[in-house]
């Protein structure tokens, strides 16, 4: 069991289309996220507790902006433990 992650990028990832979200998956969510470093700015919005079939399950519903709150929406997932953001930064501040 690890982590599925949802980032929101300030600009969109891809310059010909408008997604500015990108759900992943993680064992390690430190190292993970360090490794989306690149060019655009991006947030962590939204850790949750699961494995890469709740990444899929996520992935296959493509509504992601309904669950970032940076977006204005914060949609709940129902059986599924959300990581506290307190802890994510922790995670994130171990790299
Ligand atoms: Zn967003």
């Amino acid at each position: 069991m690890g982590y599925v992650y949802l980032l929101h990028f300030e600009q969109p990832i891809n310059p010909t289309r408008p997604a500015r979200h990108y759900l992943g998956y993680a064992d390690d969510l430190g190292r993970r996220i360090q490794q989306h470093e690149r060019g655009i700015r991006f947030k962590v919005v939204r850790v949750w507790r699961g494995d890469r079939e709740l990444e899929r399950r996520l992935k296959g519903w493509k509504q992601m902006p309904r669950y970032c709150p940076v977006c204005g929406r914060n949609h709940q997932l129902r059986g599924v433990e959300e990581v506290p953001a307190g802890e994510i930064e922790e995670m994130l501040l171990a790299f």
